[in-house]
């Protein structure tokens, strides 16, 4: 992984390139480019031993035109400024890309939870909680997870925002369990925008998803239901890494019984069908048809693409690509079907579960993935458009081209203040 690539920079890169093929205006590209507003705050909680720590955090409120801010909350030692106003930039080109009516934020945390008791994580997220509730609520700003939170933190963040508020307001956080108000198809909803969007590149190239060999990097909950459900449509994963190694089969494993591995393990290393261990960097460059990077970004840099040999890259970590990566890629024809449309079935079905929270009235699974087919599909093709119509080479391009024009069309339409 590259430590020089700064993400903002990556996010404002990639929108100086979408930028060259929009008729709008310098002024309105510069807003494009930042965030509203950002939230640096330090949380001191009680350690199980009585000692009292403080822990950076932030909030990034980066664009509403087009609805309430979302955007997920990352617990992790790499969580800086620059990252949480990034990932929250990439929020608002993605809900735009998928068209649904929100916008984009992102918050974090810069702690390894792995170091933490429950209680101490549970202390710390209720902290947090209390921090950014006044700029939170069903219509000002919809939390989610991300890298290292889930159903449990999104319960405690609902819980302590409605004891303060004295009220019920389930949509005023995503990705809840289900009896707290989560949606069904969830947990599933990122690694199946993955395949769906991997489907309908294999599609737009005329290329083969049956039989295609497929390498998946990061085996968490993005990547690791990705490589369940691409198996299922008839593709063949050889290739799964985690932080701690990767491991390989030409012939193609069970990704369920590498999961239960992990589970059991705390890695897919020593997987026992996997016929040889590899490095991480090795699971980014085997020679494969679908290349799923699933981990965090800039995994891979300008270097290492010169020796990637995957045919189609279907982005499930946000960032996975720094721009100098991303070049090269296109240079080598590779079709890289970008984070902002390959990732966005979490947020997706996120609003899915803010419009079942607001209407007390919930889905099937069923529903739930037919309706997120449908913003993936349409989303691709919108990309496709944008790439024949302005004659564009590269697809990420391609796709802010489309997202950031919709928000700079809500943006004229609000009209400004006298
Ligand atoms: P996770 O914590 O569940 O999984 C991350 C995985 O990456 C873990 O298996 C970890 O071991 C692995 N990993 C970390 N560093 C690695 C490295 N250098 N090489 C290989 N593997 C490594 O997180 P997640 O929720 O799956 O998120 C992964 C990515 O997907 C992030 O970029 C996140 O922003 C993005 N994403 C997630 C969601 C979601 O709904 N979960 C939605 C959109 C985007």
């Amino acid at each position: 992984m590259s430590d020089e690539a700064n993400p903002f920079e990556s996010l404002q890169s990639q929108i100086d390139d979408a930028a060259a093929y929009l008729d709008i205006g310098d002024d309105v590209i510069e807003r494009l480019k930042y965030p509203e507003r950002i939230l640096e705050t330090n949380l001191t909680i009680e350690r199980d031993d009585g000692d009292l720590e403080r822990f950076k955090a932030f909030r990034s409120q980066f664009n509403g035109d087009r609805g309430p801010y979302k955007g997920g909350i990352r617990y992790h030692p790499q969580v800086s400024r620059d990252e949480v106003r990034a990932l929250s930039g990439w929020m608002t080109y993605k809900t735009a890309i998928v068209d649904i009516p929100l916008g984009g934020g992102k918050g974090g945390i810069v702690i390894d939870p792995n170091d933490y008791s429950e209680a101490e994580l549970e202390r710390l997220t209720r902290a947090f909680a209390r921090e950014i509730r006044p700029m939170i609520g069903e219509d000002q700003d919809v939390p989610a997870p991300d890298v290292n939170t889930g159903q449990r933190e999104m319960n405690w963040i609902k819980d302590t925002y409605e004891t303060l508020e004295n009220t019920t307001e389930p949509g005023v956080i995503t990705g809840k369990a289900l009896d707290s108000g989560g949606s069904e198809g969830r947990v599933e909803a990122t690694g199946r925008s993955t395949v769906l969007a991997a489907r309908e590149a294999f599609d737009y190239l005329d290329k083969d998803l049956e039989g295609a060999t497929v390498a998946v990097q990061g085996y968490g909950n993005a990547g690791w239901i990705a490589a369940k459900l691409i198996d299922e449509m008839g593709a063949t994963v050889v290739a799964a890494s985690d932080s701690s190694g990767g491991i390989y089969n030409a012939d193609g494993f069970d990704p369920v019984a590498a999961k239960d591995h992990k589970n059991e393990t705390g890695s897919v290393v020593g997987y026992a069908e996997s016929e040889e261990e590899i490095t991480n960097e090795d699971v980014l460059t085997l020679d494969v048809d679908l290349l799923i990077p699933a981990a965090l970004e800039n995994a891979i840099d300008a270097d290492l693409a010169e020796d990637v040999t995957a045919d189609v890259i279907s982005e499930a970590a946000n960032g996975p690509l720094t721009p100098e990566a991303d070049e090269v890629l296109e240079e080598k024809d590779v079709f890289v079907i970008p984070d902002i449309l390959a990732n966005a079935g979490g947020v997706t079905v996120s609003y899915f579960e803010w419009v079942q929270n607001r209407q007390r009235f919930y889905w099937s699974e069923e529903r739930v993935n037919e309706e997120l087919e449908t913003h993936i599909v349409d989303g691709f093709d919108a990309l496709v458009e944008s790439l024949e119509e302005h004659d564009i080479e590269n697809p990420r391009t391609a796709a802010y081209v489309v997202a950031m024009q919709r928000v700079a069309d809500a943006f004229a339409e609000a009209g400004s203040w006298p």
